[in-house]
């Protein structure tokens, strides 16, 4: 890239969160192979971050390319009204298989937010055929489901955009979030401001939606499986719909295949996203059970009212299929336990630094919470020197590479860390 496509890049393009006046500055990436981007002036820096929880199997993975090689030759895209084809099939085949076998019936669309927007509209067509009015939606304070408008509803309310947007977004129910951490003892307090809730808005409620065991992009924090099991029960006790967000935990990123299974509960609308395609392109997939399908069925409507133009579409449809495979075949257990392990061994020391406020590890998922926020830009700059890609942000430094990654690479990137922090 030359020095003026850089400049027509900070004048007319937007990034994400970033400001047209004062633009953070981009690197320009040219190709990535394994864990490795290579920048345009051929500088490779060790990914940390797997393009926010998606490529976990690295870039230019031959068996991915081939699969997106194979399926461009026959189509790349048709509608899915009035249609079907074998990538759709194939996929929706593997992911019933591979998630609880409560969950039968999955929705096609076309990235995190919008998986998020299907399941709630899930659960209020599901209450509309039941002839209830519930309308609201309860979640956990420092929650974070994507940048659609239910999506941004049901995020965390001050520490996201409803201030920008109030008098747009409904008023949803925010229980405190959890603070008991993963690993620690189980206190039981802990869910009194949720069944307080519960207690109160019952009838009001249409569904809970959280992330289960990690939350990510609210705050990078790591609760209680039992906090989780909680909820589950409180769900069923008040026949509430329990809503799985699994966009950034899905696939095996915290060690287990799917993060409810830390408390060995099924949601009933489960959203999946980000890694679905090994983060080859966007694709995501909401799944329910027949009982809240075939009820949305019998709604007025006589149908769920949801369908984008490239729903199902069957590039990315053959590239999540195989990407599923690769996983499937892979000694992902293993190699997220080697990741955990090293996470730990080398980046609980800065525990005891006095501008660190806390380190949290769960699978390939590694954290170090700052007292204050960071200076994303020079930070990012010190990164880059150093020869990886880490993208702070707020008081957060975190990394969560591809699986591929090698113990020496993972030094590399731990070290980039503790050296910036010293
Ligand atoms: N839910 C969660 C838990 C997420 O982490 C994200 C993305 N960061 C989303 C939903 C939204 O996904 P997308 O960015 O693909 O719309």
């Amino acid at each position: 890239m030359t020095p003026s496509d850089l400049e027509f890049d900070q004048r007319h393009i937007w990034h994400p969160y970033t400001s047209m006046t004062h633009p953070l500055p981009t690197y320009p990436v040219v190709s990535a192979t394994g864990v490795e981007l290579v920048l345009s002036d051929g500088r490779t820096l060790i990914d940390g971050m797997s393009s926010w929880w998606a490529a976990i199997h690295g870039y230019h993975h031959p068996v991915l390319n081939e699969a997106a090689k194979l399926q461009i030759d026959k189509m790349s895209h048709v509608m899915f009204g009035g249609i079907t084809h074998p990538p759709a099939v194939a996929l929706c085949r593997q992911l019933v298989a591979m998630t609880p076998d409560t969950l039968e019936c999955v929705f096609l669309a076309d990235s995190g937010s919008v998986a998020v927007e299907v399941a709630l509209k899930m659960a209020l067509q599901y209450w509309q055929a039941k002839g209830k009015k519930r309308h609201r939606f309860l979640t956990l304070r420092q929650g974070y489901h994507g940048d659609t408008f239910g999506a941004m509803s049901v995020c965390d309310p001050d520490n996201s955009m409803h201030n920008l947007y109030k008098g747009y977004l409904p008023n949803h129910l925010f229980a405190d979030a959890p603070q008991c951490q993963f690993g620690d003892e189980w206190q039981s307090e802990d869910i009194d401001s949720f069944k307080r809730l519960l207690l109160q808005y019952h009838d009001e409620i249409a569904a809970v939606i959280l992330e289960p065991i990690v939350q990510g992009a609210g705050g990078m924090r790591i609760y209680h499986p039992e906090y989780l099991r909680q909820v589950r029960q409180l769900c069923d006790e008040y026949q509430l719909l329990l809503i799985a967000d699994e966009i950034a935990t899905g696939f095996g990123r915290t060690g287990k295949l799917f993060a409810c299974e830390h408390a060995q509960i099924e949601p009933d609308i489960l959203c999946l996203g980000k890694a679905l395609t090994g983060g080859y392109m966007t694709l995501s997939a909401t799944l329910t059970t027949r009982h809240v399908a075939e009820t949305i069925s019998q709604s007025e409507a006589g149908c769920f009212m949801h369908g984008p133009t490239f729903m199902g579409n069957p590039l990315a449809c053959a590239v999540a299929s195989a990407s599923l495979k690769l996983l499937a075949d892979s000694p992902w257990q293993q190699r997220i336990q080697s990741i955990e392990t090293q996470l730990k061994t080398e980046l609980f020391p800065l525990k005891s630094h006095r501008l660190v406020k806390d380190v949290r590890v769960l699978g390939a998922i590694g954290v170090v919470e700052m007292e204050q926020p960071v200076n994303v830009a020079s930070l990012q700059r010190h990164f880059v020197q150093h020869g990886v890609w880490i993208r702070p942000f707020g008081r957060l430094i975190y990394l969560m590479p591809p699986y591929i990654i090698q113990p020496e690479q993972l030094s590399k990137l731990t070290n980039a860390i503790t050296g910036a922090i010293n």
